[in-house]
């Protein structure tokens, strides 16, 4: 069904299940406050659902569920299919990283009788809107001796939260002259992290209290953020938004609200002709590099590993198996926002309501670094959505020459197959609080499930 309203002649039953499914959702975004929580979620969830890790298979079949994980922040599963693996597979694809603040490897300092951490912000964020919110640490600390602990301070309505302030409005004639841009500077996005001198400490006492504390409840030394992971994060749990209880407000659905819909829709497939995938990817907000990034030989490893434990050990198989594969790269779009209408094209844009959103290509200035979609595929993909009565609409984003943006189709597009960008609209992409609509939540769970059993 394409570009029409969810709720409009909605089918009986399906209110309960829009209002249900979202239930789980809000709980899934207000655990995953950060990639490695996400991945410890899905393996919860997936776990559940009777999947278990590759290493516990001698032997891989039709019907068997499997996952992989990768440094504990990138996951692949899988539901192999009846027919052999070279034939392709059907992937879902999204991602779990999320534009926040990251601490500094020397973060701790003390000024006027403060102690505060320096960060570095990670992906596209407007400094201004991350100042007097409650922020809540993320995080792990690894030590030298092997271990690590884990850091999540600000979630807990009994736990303290941490925040960064801003400039009073009556001596604010300077800065409000400044361009959005540069209202708040990246270096000063300081979180403040406390104000109590430790007793008897000449120099510095405040941050030597903070040390203490940390000593005592973590067993954290100073040099130990040397080797840490620390992201600060839109401290509490996500809501519902509207008189309506319509739309949920929350940190991270982008993209944790495709990673969460497409997850679940693999979790609740039954085993089809083609082995079904799901692959949740980190990186994507500073461009899908590095190990845990969607350009990592990670997927193709994973399905190498299928083959082999499937009794296919010839080269040519994972090439095959790249080829004659079918995938839904999933990410935001952004949605409409009927307080700035005009940066979108009204007849190429996204609203929320509409069902799964379908971008034939993403990109930038000339749609420079798109997949730009197949149309003999979309094709198959609008006929699979229609057969299964599912609501769905295409867009780009935003107007010509206003901005763009760029998703991980690409890159698992360069492994020759058939990518096309998909995913669920949303507002106030990457502020600390987003807004998406619960029906295009449960509209893209059943969009995704309807994909993996495409022919
Ligand atoms: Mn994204
Ligand atoms: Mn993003």
């Amino acid at each position: 069904m394409y570009a029409t309203n969810i709720w409009k002649e909605i089918a009986p039953g399906k209110r309960e299940a829009i209002f249900d499914y979202n239930e789980g959702y809000k709980a899934f975004l207000s655990v995953g406050k950060t990639e490695r929580r996400c991945v410890a979620e899905s393996i919860k969830l997936a776990e559940a659902k009777g999947f278990r890790l590759v290493s516990e298979f001698t032997r891989l079949k039709a019907g068997d569920k499997v996952y992989f994980v990768n440094r504990g922040k990138n996951i692949a599963l899988y539901v192999m299919g009846t027919k052999p693996v070279c034939e392709g597979l059907r992937i879902l694809g999204a991602h779990i990283d999320s534009p926040r603040l990251d601490i500094k490897q020397n973060p701790l300092y003390e000024s006027n009788g403060f102690a505060l951490l320096d960060t570095h912000y990670y992906g596209g964020v407007k400094k201004y809107q991350y100042v007097t919110i409650p922020l809540a640490l993320h995080g792990v600390v690894c030590k030298k001796d092997g271990s690590a602990v884990d850091i999540n301070i600000g979630e807990d309505e009994n736990d303290p939260v941490v925040g960064i302030s801003d400039l009073l409005i009556h001596l604010s004639a300077d800065q409000l002259q400044k361009t959005a841009a540069k209202v708040i500077e990246g270096e000063k996005l300081d979180v403040t992290v406390g104000s109590i001198p430790l007793d008897k400490e000449e120099k510095d006492a405040v941050k030597a209290n903070v040390l203490k504390l940390l000593a005592d409840k973590y067993g954290i030394a100073e040099e130990d953020f040397l080797s840490a992971e620390i992201e600060v994060v839109p401290a509490g749990k996500a809501r519902d938004y509207g008189l309506d209880r319509s739309m949920v407000a929350g940190y991270g659905h982008d993209d944790r609200v495709c990673a969460y819909t497409s997850l679940t829709a693999l979790l609740d497939s039954p085993a089809g002709e083609y082995t079904a995938c799901c692959i949740l990817v980190d990186k994507e907000e500073i461009g899908s590099v590095g190990a845990t990034g969607a350009q990592s030989a990670f997927f193709e490893n994973t399905v190498a590993e299928l083959l082999r434990l499937s009794g296919d050990n010839d080269y040519i198989s994972l090439r095959r198996a790249m080829q004659n594969s079918c995938m839904l790269s999933s990410d935001v779009s952004a949605g409409f926002d009927p307080l700035f209408p005009e940066v979108n094209d009204a007849n190429n844009s996204a609203y929320l309501n509409k069902g799964i959103v379908f971008n034939k290509y993403t990109g930038a200035r000339g749609k420079s670094g798109s997949n730009d979609a197949n149309p003999e595929y979309i094709a198959r993909v609008r006929a699979a959505m229609d057969e299964n009565g599912v609501h769905f609409q295409t867009a780009e984003l935003g107007k010509v020459d206003q901005g763009g943006g760029g998703t991980i189709a690409y890159i698992l597009g360069n492994l020759n197959m058939n990518v096309l960008d998909a995913g669920i609209a949303v507002l106030n992409m990457h502020a600390p609080m987003e807004i998406v609509a619960k029906a295009d939540v449960y509209e893209g769970y059943l969009a995704y499930k309807a994909f993996l059993a495409m022919k």
